[in-house]
């Protein structure tokens, strides 16, 4: 196999003026301990290059002399914060900070996304291929516009009790799901944006939900035309989301062609009927129904 010269490795941009280049490092959810921020602190200090933060929750360093790569490069891998990527490949995983620190939150985002880093970071792909997951419709990291982007969310439901009619939860409800009828609420699916406001909001704890699914979403992007991606399935657990991962990596890595962005092609790929395949590829107990 070929080995990359280093200015051709992903994680290294070339900068428009004055052959300078960027120096991006791999920090999935933007994580990164008060040490390894110290040690990148020293290294660009070394090298004498400038910090910048990205929309993809990493650090660059920039304005790195050609020369000076092997050495910076080596010097970030022994501090623990290695080589990003930004090319056709698995690049940087974004997450919200999720049930550690969110009170909305209804997944683990952060264990999540540190799998998915150590599983399919870097992997080489016909395009560039952005993964992303909020804890939560509130859709704090845009995952829906990233070509996977993974939600948590929750279904609710009346159980049996007495609601006074008091409107509580339909002022938290801001999709204006919820009405009451004859002193009563009634949800209504159609309009519910899966958020579980509703839940903590009535004091008689009379709407539940069953444990939070993980909805996915595939072909989402960014930039000149911005689109959510299609909503391919629900599903009950972390290591299902994982699974359906490397099934939809490894078909865009079999399918999908260099010169133009994953988003653009599903149509021509005939991604539908590679979502049904997926579909039932996964046991139906796995998957939840109604989102
Ligand atoms: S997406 Fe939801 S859970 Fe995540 S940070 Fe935003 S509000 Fe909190
Ligand atoms: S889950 Fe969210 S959108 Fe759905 S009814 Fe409750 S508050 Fe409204
Ligand atoms: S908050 Fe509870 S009691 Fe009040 S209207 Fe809603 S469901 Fe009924």
């Amino acid at each position: 196999m070929r080995k990359v010269p280093l200015h051709e490795k992903g994680g290294i941009i070339h900068e428009k003026g004055a052959g300078y280049c960027t120096v991006r490092l791999r920090i999935p959810a933007g994580l990164i301990t008060p040490d390894h921020m110290k040690g990148v602190v020293r290294i660009a200090k070394k090298y004498r290059a400038d910090l910048h933060l990205t929309t993809r929750q990493t650090i660059e360093l920039i304005h790195v002399l050609p020369q000076d790569l092997e050495g910076l490069v080596g010097d970030l891998s022994g501090n623990g914060t290695p080589l990003g990527a930004e090319k056709a490949e698995i690049v940087n995983i974004t997450a919200c900070p999720g049930t550690d620190r969110c009170r909305y939150a209804m997944i683990d985002s952060l264990s999540l996304a540190k799998t998915l880093d150590e599983k399919f970071f870097g992997r080489e792909m016909p395009v560039k291929f952005r993964i992303a997951i909020s804890s939560c419709p509130n859709s704090c990291v845009s995952e829906r516009l990233n070509e996977i982007g993974i939600t948590g969310v929750v279904m609710p439901y009346r159980i049996p009790g007495t609601c006074t009619g008091c409107g509580t939860c339909v002022q938290y409800c801001r999709e204006k799901a919820i009405a009451i009828k004859n002193g009563q609420i009634v949800l209504d699916n159609g309009k519910c944006f899966h958020c579980g406001m509703c839940i903590e909001s009535c004091p008689f704890h009379i709407i539940k939900a069953d444990p939070a699914a993980y909805h996915i979403t595939i072909g989402g992007r960014r930039g000149r035309h911005p689109r959510v991606g299609y909503h391919v399935v629900t599903v009950k657990s972390p290591e299902t989301v994982v699974n359906i991962v490397e099934l939809v990596v490894r078909w865009v890595y079999r399918k999908a062609w260099s010169d133009s962005l994953l988003p653009d092609q599903l149509d021509i790929l005939d991604f539908e009927s590679f979502r049904k395949e997926l579909v039932k590829s996964i046991p139906e107990e796995e998957i939840v129904t109604g989102y």
